[in-house]
């Protein structure tokens, strides 16, 4: 089995981002889609990159 991997969304028009870190290997349509609270555009998904796993 593979641990499903962290990932993150980021807003391409104010910068906003969201960590995702599912819980099991089961996902959700929402996991893959998401709306940036501040201005409500729709959220690009990213992979983590290496920076984002020091913290
Ligand atoms: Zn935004």
């Amino acid at each position: 089995m593979i641990a499903p991997q962290p990932f993150k969304f980021v807003c391409p028009k104010c910068g906003h981002t969201k960590l995702v870190k599912p819980k099991s290997d089961v996902l959700n349509p929402t996991d893959f889609i998401d709306i940036c609270p501040k201005c409500k555009t729709k959220m690009d998904k990213r992979p983590l990159g290496f920076l984002d796993k020091l913290f």
